[in-house]
């Protein structure tokens, strides 16, 4: 099995971990995700885990309702620190030894981010997974996760999303949306049609060329399929050709 990307860093949205339910974390998704990163994690693969906190709390929702909007950014940072012991946990049920480290110090529950210890961890074959995003508000965790990625010397930032790939208008909204085999930075950023990620999340990968692959992580399978090289998913960089599927 020849594998595209070595060193991942994938991202994982909090709704991920939230199943049917409409809040929170439902303990079988959050094992049906840990089954799907178990299978790389097998294949040979080094994985960094940034996760959201969308399915408890975000900060701009946080601030419509009135909250401060740093005060609800940090309440969001927390919210992930919840998701990344509920994904510990299921990683750690299926066999992936896992540590978590956070980027607000919480020492009771996870080690603090230190780059050389996250890297120490993924050379002892462990899955580090990152809380709280980059601990400072006004961003989200897909800032975190390019961050992480290029700091981590990532080989790709794995964006898993509801979506199977980046479509050239909304594909829920429209039936005759096209999907992209691969895209530039560039033409995504143009477009304000596509919204993957955070566009300084994407600014800051297009401008230190780490390419974002976008793929759906409900399916079982496809994160293996995406490691491997299958076509699924969008491939984002500055080097590709702009093409459909
Ligand atoms: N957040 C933040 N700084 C960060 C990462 C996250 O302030 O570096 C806050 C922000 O309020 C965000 C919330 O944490 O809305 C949860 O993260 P995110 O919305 O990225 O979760 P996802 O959509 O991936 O589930």
């Amino acid at each position: 099995m020849t594998m595209r990307f070595k060193r991942i860093l994938l991202k994982v949205g909090g709704e991920s971990l939230m199943g049917d339910r409409e809040y929170g974390i439902s303990p079988v998704a959050a094992l049906d995700v840990a089954r799907q990163i178990k299978d790389v994690y097998d294949l040979g693969s080094q994985l960094v885990i940034v996760i959201g906190g969308g399915n408890i709390f975000r900060g701009v929702a946080g601030e419509k309702n009135g909250i401060d909007r740093a005060t609800a950014d940090y309440m969001g940072m927390l919210a992930t620190v919840m998701n990344a012991l509920g994904l510990q946990d299921a990683l750690e049920k299926v066999g992936v030894p896992t540590r978590v480290q956070s980027a607000l110090t919480m020492p009771a529950v996870a080690e603090p981010f230190i780059r050389r210890k996250a890297l120490r961890h993924l050379e002892k074959g462990r899955v580090v997974i990152l809380a709280a995003g980059t601990g400072v508000p006004y961003v989200t965790t897909d800032t975190g996760a390019s961050l992480h990625a290029l700091e981590l010397h990532c080989d790709v930032v794995m964006k898993a999303t509801k979506v199977d790939g980046v479509y050239d208008k909304d594909p829920v909204k429209h039936t005759d949306a096209k999907r992209y085999k691969t895209i530039k930075f560039m033409d995504i950023l143009k477009n304000e049609n596509i919204a993957v990620m955070d566009s300084s999340a994407m600014a800051m990968c297009m401008e230190n060329n780490m390419p974002v692959m976008v793929f759906e992580l409900f399916k079982a399978g496809n994160l293996r399929k995406a490691v491997t090289g299958s076509d699924i998913g969008t491939y984002v960089a500055n080097e590709v050709e702009t093409q459909f599927a």
